[in-house]
């Protein structure tokens, strides 16, 4: 085991802040459900406002029904540092998923406080509005709204009862006639620092408490059509066959061998949605409408295998005689964390006597949408088993305490200059 100096940050604190935001929404023993804009979700945001005030912050709501914690700085105009993640939830989801980074980052601000130091710029906390995107169908909502990245539909958008997001927004008490005043100037924001729990095994797997993020894997997702031809599933011989099952079978053993080529990468490649027609247990499937979702960090990368993709497309589909369309649904790039804040997370991680490896983030985080106005970097915090989006989702304090240590030391290191060693 490392050595690992006295920690900075109030631990306990911290702790207790988790565990008192988990008790709003709660479900079972220990999930949570605080859908976006829903009277659950105000009530965490106002008792994460009132952690905010006592940390030494202003805090407000924009029109996108952004929490934001503002701790004034010596130049108010100069760019600012903004931390944060999200305090909203999936229906069935855990107390970690997005909670640690607002609360670890008003603990880095409440240490800075405690400290007295006034910091070079303003730091903002922000909880961003509705990142999981569950009641809408379109996450990320709040820090698109505050970088202006919305699109034309977001306001329109309806949960499944009916209610529109400006409706939501109204009711959560926010006037969506407002939001042009708030959106970010070009150049207000230096630098955003996010802290995650990983949503993913990786960690744990290598022993690891923490691990600094490279960046955001950019999805690639496709909707595949084959057509072939129907036929008595008892009478057609197997050598007649235009079975368009068949053939997606092939490509789904394909997808997955492509995105294990290069076993030392990231890479990722799932066939998740699958719709067969005739769907009878007597016809030979006619057509069949399937998803691909293929992730790596590596865009080149990703572009080689994409083009072998669609090479056993065309090659499964002439040997069934089956004919295809290819729709593309997304197509993102990854987005880096900045090499500057990387840096200055493994320096200060050494410090403190550990060795965080670098990770992908498969899952978007509030980062991605910011990766667009400003440099970012992201910690992420290891959890149990890699489960998350789900009441079993498990993050121990101690490695909570241990990623959000970094936080503090990157963002006091970016706004007053070295922690104390
Ligand atoms: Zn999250």
């Amino acid at each position: 085991m490392p050595i690992i100096p006295p920690l900075q940050i109030n631990a306990t604190r911290l702790n207790e802040r988790i565990q008192a935001l988990a008790q709003i929404g709660k479900i079972g023993e220990t999930g949570v459900c605080r859908l976006a804009l829903s009277p659950e979700d105000r009530a965490g945001v106002e008792l994460v406002k009132t952690w905010m005030e006592e940390a030494g912050m202003e805090a407000y709501i924009d029109p996108f029904a952004n929490l934001i914690g503002v701790k004034y700085g010596e130049d108010p105009l100069a760019p600012i540092l903004m931390l944060g993640s999200h305090v909203d939830s999936q229906p069935y989801g855990g107390r970690y998923d997005g909670a640690i980074g607002v609360l670890g980052a008003i603990e880095v601000v409440q240490r800075l406080t405690e400290e007295g130091v006034l910091p070079a710029c303003n730091i903002e906390v922000v909880a961003f509005c509705d990142e999981e995107g569950c009641r809408f169908n379109k996450g990320l909502f709040g820090v698109r709204g505050m970088t202006g990245r919305l699109e034309t539909d977001d306001m329109e958008r309806t949960d499944k009862n009916g209610v529109t997001r400006r409706e939501a927004l109204l009711q959560f008490g926010c006037n969506p006639a407002d939001i042009a005043g708030y959106v970010f100037q070009e150049g207000r924001v230096g630098a955003f620092l996010e802290l995650h729990i990983e949503q993913g095994p990786i960690l744990e797997s290598m022993d690891e408490a923490i691990g600094i993020v490279s960046g955001i894997s950019g999805p690639l997702w496709l909707t595949v059509e084959m057509t072939g031809f129907a036929g008595h599933a008892g009478s057609v011989p197997m050598s007649m066959r235009h079975d368009a099952l068949l053939g997606c079978a092939k490509i789904i053993v394909a997808l997955n061998e492509l995105a294990q080529q290069d076993p030392g990468a990231p890479t990722v490649g799932t066939v998740g949605s699958l719709v067969v027609f005739p769907d009878s247990r007597n016809i030979i499937p006619e057509k069949v409408t399937f998803t691909i979702d293929l992730r790596d960090i590596d865009l080149a990368r990703r572009h080689a295998l994409e083009a072998q993709l669609f090479q056993v497309i065309d090659n499964v589909s002439s040997e069934h005689g089956l004919a295809y369309t290819i729709r593309e649904d997304t197509n993102s790039e990854p987005r880096y964390c900045a090499n500057w804040i990387k840096e200055t997370l493994h320096e200060e991680a050494n410090v403190m006597g550990l060795k965080p490896p670098e990770l992908m983030s498969g899952p978007f985080h509030d980062s991605l949408a910011m990766s667009h106005v400003c440099d970012y970097g992201m910690i992420f915090v290891r959890c149990l088993e890699g489960i998350s989006h789900n009441p079993k989702e498990f993050a121990s304090i101690e490695d909570i305490a241990l990623g959000t240590e970094l936080l503090y030391r990157a963002a006091r290191r970016m706004t007053v200059g070295g922690a104390g060693r």
